[in-house]
């Protein structure tokens, strides 16, 4: 009860911030002015350690006054290439470049809950690591780590991590164990043919003859031969060959990602492999196929997502609990500190319609129900609190 208090009047001040960073968004690593005023922010509340990391990234740390254990709190700080068409009046200031995924929302609900924990050390049993991380939109979680981030923060007992989510109507939190968000991978494929006249193909050798036998090889891949309780995707969104429409041309460049919501991705992406030289040796190519991890698999901790389950039990009642479609082959980096210690992510429901807080994600018209930040921030104090309790 008493903490709900502290939230609902701390809630301005969170609404504040998130407006902020909205109207002032950055790309990944570049978010120079957000992290220099989450790093203003928590040396204004005298915690133990502030640290920067990879630039733009910032780490604070509070030890509470009883032990305990060690749990990382992760938001992430980096907004999209997008021109913003929200009608908000706090709308990006920045052409181009716009907090279309709630970013804004995650870095002001941990700046807000980081607020209240400070002014309650005394009581906390254990620390907490305030891990605000660049660029998650591209892989900025492995850099930030590549950078020392983990010898920073410490080895974690437990690491959580939350989404603002459209989807979901807001006052619901999404909730899922396990396999909850699907492993990234980017695929460019080089396909290497022997250009020519367009009126004499035999004397050519076609790399986009070659690509339609991958697209295809990769259709059956879906169709026959992967388990269908073993989610995995792989798209192709670009293909780039030719110059004019009588010359067969030297080489063509394709890319996309593979997805897997399973443990299976190293055997996928090796069956990948043989199936993309295989088709372009079929049509008399040679192909180089190049793939780069967007982000692993996010695997929720079984005994942490049934503890998360009773927290949001109690807090908005067992029937705005979705348990159901909530993973997906959509991906976040937060997975790759869960090389380090065993972690939970949820997804805070915000989608009104009425409102429009029910754009998708990445969409130019997306916005923060900003009623849902306070609730979002209950759940993650709630959370840690029956964490160390245990
Ligand atoms: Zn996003
Ligand atoms: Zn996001």
């Amino acid at each position: 009860m008493k903490i709900k208090k502290e939230i609902e009047a701390i809630r301005p001040e969170v609404i504040e911030l998130r407006r902020d960073f909205h109207r002032h968004p950055e790309l990944g690593f570049k978010e120079f002015r957000t992290s220099g005023i989450v790093k203003d922010y928590l040396e204004s509340l005298d915690l133990d350690e502030v640290h920067t990391c990879s630039g733009t990234g910032v780490i604070g740390i509070l030890k509470g006054g009883k032990p305990g254990k060690r749990v990382i709190l992760r938001a992430d700080i980096d907004a999209l290439p997008i021109q913003e068409d929200s009608g908000e009046p706090f709308a990006s200031e920045n052409p181009g470049i716009a907090h279309a995924c709630g970013h804004d929302g995650h870095t002001a609900m941990l700046l807000g809950a980081a607020k209240i924990w400070a002014a309650h050390r005394a009581e906390i049993p254990g620390t907490l690591v305030f891990l605000f991380q660049p660029n998650e939109e591209d892989a900025g979680a492995q850099i930030m780590i590549d950078d020392g981030a983990m010898e920073i923060t410490g080895k974690p007992d437990a690491i959580f991590g939350y989404h603002l989510w459209a989807n979901f109507p807001l006052g619901k939190i999404g909730i899922h164990p396990g396999p909850t968000m699907a492993s990234s991978y980017y695929f460019k494929i080089k396909i290497h043919g022997k250009g020519g006249h367009g009126g004499e193909p035999h004397g050519a050798i076609n790399p986009i003859d070659a690509a339609t036998y991958v697209l295809s090889a990769i259709k059956s891949f879906h169709t026959l031969e992967q388990d269908v309780f073993q989610p995995t995707v792989i798209t192709c969104c670009m293909i780039h060959a030719g110059q004019k429409e009588i010359i067969v041309p030297d080489d063509l460049e394709m890319e996309g990602s593979i997805r897997c919501l399973h443990e299976g991705h190293e055997a996928v992406h090796a069956r990948f492999r043989e199936m993309v030289e295989q088709a372009c040796a079929l049509c008399r190519c040679t192909c180089e196929i190049e793939l780069k991890c967007g982000n692993s698999l996010l695997n929720n901790d079984e005994a942490l997502t049934a503890l998360a389950l009773e927290t949001a039990e109690t807090l908005v009642g067992p029937e705005h609990v979705v348990t159901k479609n909530v993973a997906m082959m959509g991906g976040d980096d937060f997975a790759e500190f869960l090389q380090y210690g065993p972690g939970f992510y949820f997804f805070i429901g915000m989608g009104d319609p009425a409102k429009g807080t029910d754009a998708h994600h990445h969409n130019a018209k997306f916005k923060v129900n900003e009623e849902a930040l306070p609730i979002g921030i209950e759940m993650l104090m709630n959370l840690v609190s029956d964490y160390l309790k245990r």
